[in-house]
């Protein structure tokens, strides 16, 4: 099974939290839908995808993500959708999901989209709370949060929306509101994040200067807390850290990665996976348009080390309801590493941080917060080749 990643590096405004790739300006989008599509061809003999009747080199998961992937038009997303079919072996029913904001999401649009193969919306919402969308400075108002679900729920039964917990100002009595109306629409996938104050952003300058607080772990954790429990009592399951799906609606693309599928990321900043290699495109529009135009791949990779393929396993095993498997570790890697890591994860099992079940190693509910902290530790950092 593989999935293709489609990276749309454009947003309207800048989301004073976010570190990722993105332009503001619009000025070369025709360039990049152009330059995504011959990237989408330059790639295909990639993982010998075409001609494959192997299901395991099938693209299952085709993925819009962003940037904003909203801000394209249909007709651009439709286009780049048939470059796909037209240059891999796409299975019967893809997971086809466009990453789409509020502010975009008018009814005319979603009705447009429900028409075309699009069949997952994952709606960065984040907040109903009108002051925390300013705040974050977020490009859509509380009004245009609610219609846009409102609407979105009419035409499409696979919706995922996002939100932030552990803003400052935001109470635990906001919090659990703002889960409860995320929870009146029914809809059966929610992804939630801490809000996390990264280096040189427009965030880290506000706090700094004193115009915003810091935000407080201890308020995030117990927003997590809320989140956890509220969501589980209302038929969700606790699949990965920091996301819920309803049984049948677990993100396909995102548990792909987790589990260590292969798949192909296309354009500026997209990260790709063949099982041994990593690769990542140049994370600026300009060079990414250049060296497309002359045809040249603007990406670099590195072979994995069986020390980064063991932390990868480690971090996202104990991120996801699937754990750690022991009998995997030492199979995989080797008695040494085994070892290793029965010894760095004692304190945690002391602590009833972590727990072992069935030969399985999971945080518990009280470790689960923790989690990344705790991977980290587990990380085996000195062994080359
Ligand atoms: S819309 Fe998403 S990608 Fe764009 S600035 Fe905001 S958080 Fe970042």
């Amino acid at each position: 099974m593989s999935g293709i990643y489609i990276h749309i590096p454009f947003c309207k405004q800048a989301c004073h939290y976010c570190d990722f790739h993105f332009s503001t300006s619009m000025k070369k989008k025709d360039d990049m839908v152009l330059a995504l599509a011959k990237e989408i061809v330059m790639r295909k003999n990639e993982f010998e995808l075409f001609d494959s009747a192997q299901s395991d080199n099938q693209i299952e998961t085709i993925y819009f993500g962003g940037g904003t992937p909203s801000v394209l038009t249909n007709d651009e997303i439709n286009f780049l959708i048939s470059e796909i079919y037209n240059n891999y072996n796409v299975v019967e029913n893809p997971e086809i999901t466009l990453e789409a904001n509020p502010d975009d999401l008018s009814a005319e649009r979603i009705f447009e989209l429900s028409k075309s193969s699009i069949n997952r919306l994952s709606i960065g919402i984040q907040s109903f709370y009108e002051e925390d969308l300013k705040m974050m400075n977020r490009a859509h108002n509380s009004a245009e949060a609610i219609n846009c679900l409102t609407e979105a729920t009419k035409y499409f039964d696979n919706i995922s929306l996002d939100l932030i917990y552990g803003i400052p100002g935001l109470t635990d009595e906001m919090w659990k509101k703002n889960i409860e109306t995320a929870l009146s629409f029914g809809i059966p996938h929610i992804s939630s994040y801490a809000l996390t104050v990264e280096p040189k952003t427009a965030l880290r300058k506000l706090i700094d200067t004193g115009k915003i607080a810091e935000p407080q772990d201890e308020v995030a954790s117990n927003h997590f807390m809320i989140l956890v429990e509220t969501l589980q009592k209302n038929g969700f399951i606790h699949y990965e850290l920091s996301n819920f799906g309803k049984e049948g609606y677990f993100s396909k693309n995102n548990s792909a990665y987790w589990l260590g599928k292969k798949y192909i990321g296309i354009g500026p900043s997209a990260h790709s996976y063949d099982g041994e290699k990593r690769g990542w495109n140049v994370a600026n529009n300009s060079l990414y348009l250049k060296s497309i135009q002359n045809d040249e791949l603007p990406i670099e990779t590195e072979t994995l080390t069986i020390s980064d393929r063991y932390n990868e396993y480690i971090m996202t095993g104990l991120r996801t309801i699937w754990g750690v498997s022991l009998e995997r570790i030492e199979k995989e890697f080797g008695l040494e590493y085994l070892t290793y890591l029965k010894k760095q994860s004692q304190k945690f099992l002391n602590d009833e941080l972590l727990s072992i079940e069935n030969n399985i190693l999971k945080p518990t509910a009280k470790g689960k917060f923790l989690t990344d902290g705790i991977a980290s530790d587990l990380f085996y950092l000195n062994l080359e080749e």
